[in-house]
C-alpha cells in the first residue's frame, strides 16, 4: 500500500497486521519504502523496492498516498493522487496477477462534485504534462483535487473489464469527510476552512467520519467476503452523496 503513515493509509495498515497480513508500505515519511510519489522516478523506486520485497506477488494494493485540496501548486495533488496511483499499480500489475490479488483506489466523494473535463481527460489521457498545466492555469487546489479522484474512479471502472480478464479485480472507495491530517489541513484552510467546516455539520449521520471507519470497508473489499465486487464505488461517506445527488442513481 502507499500513504500508510497517517490517517486513512495508517488505519488500513493497522487492521492488515492485525489481521495477520503481511504490508509493505510505501510513504514519503515513516515507512517501509521511503519514497516520493509526486515523480515518476519516485513511483519506480517504489515499485522497484516492492518487487525487491514480494517477488512472489501481491495479494492486494492500496493506492492511499494522497493530498488533499488546499495544496499548492495544485499540479502537486493531481501528481500524487492520480499518477501516483496509476503509475504504480500498472506497474504492479504482474504482481498481482501472480497471486490473483486485488485493488482498492482510494476515491472520494468530491469526485462527483464537478470538475474541469479537460484536466480529467488529460488524466485520463495519462498525459502527466498536460493535466498538471491545465490545474496550475487553473489555479483551484479544490479542482485539482475532485478532478483527480474523479479521474481516479473513471480509470478504475475503465480498465477493471481487462483486470478481470486476469483475474485482478478493481475497485473503489470513496470516503466523506475524515478526521486525519489531510482534512486538518483543510479545516484550517483560510479560504476553504468555512465551508469545509459547514459542510461537516451537515453529514446526515451527524458527525464526521474516523480513518478506521474507512479502513473496515477496505478490509472488506479487500477480502474473499468481496469476491463478486469489481469495478464498484463504494460511497463511505455518512450520507453525504446521498443527500447531495439523491436521484443520481
Ligand atoms: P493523510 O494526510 O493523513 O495521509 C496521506 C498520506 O499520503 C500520508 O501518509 C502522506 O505522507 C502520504 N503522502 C503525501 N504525499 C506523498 C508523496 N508525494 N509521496 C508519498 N506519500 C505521500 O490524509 P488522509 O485523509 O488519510 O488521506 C488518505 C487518502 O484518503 C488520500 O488519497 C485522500 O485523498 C483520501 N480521502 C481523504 C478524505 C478525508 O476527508 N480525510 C476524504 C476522501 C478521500
Amino acid at each position: 500500500m502507499t500513504g500508510g503513515a497517517t490517517g486513512i493509509g495508517a488505519a488500513i495498515k493497522q487492521q492488515l497486521l492485525d489481521g495477520g497480513h503481511q504490508v509493505i508500505v510505501v510513504d514519503i515519511k515513516d515507512a517501509d519504502i521511503i519514497a516520493d510519489l509526486s515523480t515518476s522516478e519516485g513511483r519506480m523506486a517504489a515499485v522497484a523496492a516492492i518487487r525487491e520485497k514480494a517477488p512472489q506477488g501481491l495479494d492486494g494494493y492500496v493506492p492511499c498516498a494522497g493530498l488533499g485540496p488546499s495544496v499548492n501548486p495544485p499540479s502537486l495533488i493531481t501528481k500524487v493522487n492520480f499518477f501516483g496511483a496509476v503509475e504504480t499499480l500498472e506497474a504492479l500489475k504482474d504482481l498481482l496477477v501472480l497471486k490473483q490479488g486485488n485493488v482498492v483506489m482510494i476515491s472520494s466523494n468530491s469526485a462527483p462534485m464537478g470538475a474541469d473535463a479537460a484536466y480529467v481527460d488529460a488524466c485520463l489521457a495519462l498525459d502527466e504534462t498536460k493535466a498538471c498545466a491545465i490545474v496550475d492555469e487553473i489555479g483551484e487546489p479544490q479542482n485539482a483535487y475532485g478532478g483527480s479522484k474523479l479521474a481516479l474512479t473513471r480509470w478504475m471502472r475503465r480498465n477493471s473489464t481487462a483486470y478481470a480478464a486476469q483475474g485482478v479485480r478493481l475497485n473503489a472507495i470513496a470516503p466523506g469527510i475524515i478526521q486525519t491530517p489531510l482534512s486538518d489541513k483543510v479545516m484550517a484552510d483560510e479560504k476553504l476552512g468555512k465551508m469545509m467546516k459547514d459542510f461537516g455539520d451537515t453529514v446526515p449521520v451527524g458527525s464526521l467520519g474516523q480513518p478506521e471507519q474507512i479502513a473496515d470497508a477496505v478490509s472488506f473489499m479487500l477480502s474473499e467476503k468481496a469476491s463478486f465486487m469489481c469495478g464498484s464505488v463504494i460511497f463511505v461517506d455518512g450520507g453525504h452523496d446521498a443527500m447531495l445527488r439523491p436521484d443520481q442513481f
